[in-house]
């Protein structure tokens, strides 16, 4: 595999809020409480000085309502009840920011749970870039079971894989931290690093990039819930694992971002349902066009 090493170009980044459910504290971070706490769905916006607008993953839409209209999938919208009230629909947010549907040049997909992709059809322009193995897995499975897995083929456009681009396939370049060994190089000049974060599902694509805001970050999707679980080494609840594809890889991949959190040169980290992080540094409008 070719490898590439350059230096970081720094990318501005937003952080945006595309509806959320709610699930029990307790189930996110070991301990928690059993109140329902809110899982808002983060999605990042990107831009690239030459490479054009990116996004990491595309949160809930109402996509997301119809795909969950008839049984068994509607199960799935009954234990996780969605909100997404108008003004947090991504394309309303993007409109906001003079950005059209079809200025979005590349979306990551961290993984294929519907709260990641439920608005992927919105983006006719868009390639597609994430891994393949939790795809495949979920396709070779009957209607039950993808349901089951939060897998809902409706929410992919039509010519999927004709956009895609498997992370894997593309060249290697080294991560920021040398214990995290090398990423995929997803841009191709070393600006936007792919990592696979396994265990939640069976492949997972976290990115990892710079910014002058806040320099280094990392986008973890589902490999953690809440900053906090890694602050205080507080993996999901018991009963998270039944549902997650391999707890032992989960437990690798949350120790090492653990680790990483604790450590000097700690990045800041970003979970997809972190209503901290969202706090923290979601709202702002870095990224916008005239
Ligand atoms: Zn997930």
């Amino acid at each position: 595999m070719a490898m590439t090493e350059r230096a970081a170009i720094p990318l501005r980044f937003d952080l945006l809020r595309v509806g959320h459910c709610g699930h029990p504290e307790c189930i996110a971070m070991r301990g928690g409480r059993w109140n329902s706490v809110e899982f808002p769905a983060l999605v990042g916006l990107i831009d690239h000085p030459r490479e054009g607008l990116v996004l990491y993953d595309t949160g809930y839409s109402r996509h997301f309502h119809r795909a969950t209209r008839s049984f068994p999938e509607c199960l799935y919208r009954l234990v996780t009840p969605v909100s997404l009230p108008p003004e947090e629909e991504l394309l309303c947010q993007l409109e906001d920011r003079g950005i059209r549907a079809g200025d979005i040049g590349t979306i990551v997909i961290s993984h294929f749970h519907a709260d990641h992709v439920a608005g992927l059809r919105d983006f006719p322009r868009a390639r597609f870039v994430a891994t393949r193995a939790e795809k495949m897995e979920n396709e070779r499975r009957g209607r039950f079971g993808r349901a089951r897995r939060a897998y809902l083929r409706e929410l992919l456009p039509d010519d999927f894989e004709a956009r895609a681009i498997w992370a894997p396939d593309l060249p290697e370049t080294p991560m920021p931290w040398p214990e995290w060994g090398r990423g995929w190089d997803l841009l191709g000049d070393g600006s936007l690093v792919g990592v696979n974060l396994p265990g939640h599902v069976a492949s997972q694509l976290g990115i990892v990039f710079s910014t002058e805001e806040h320099g280094q970050v990392f986008l973890v999707g589902d490999a953690s819930w809440k900053i906090e679980a890694l602050a205080e080494n507080r993996p999901p609840g018991r009963v998270a694992y039944t549902l997650f594809a391999d707890g032992t890889s989960y437990d690798r991949t949350f120790a090492a971002l653990r680790d990483l959190h604790a450590s000097p040169l700690a990045p800041l980290i970003v979970p997809s349902h972190c209503h901290t992080t969202w706090r923290r540094v979601g709202g702002t409008r870095h990224v916008h066009r005239a």
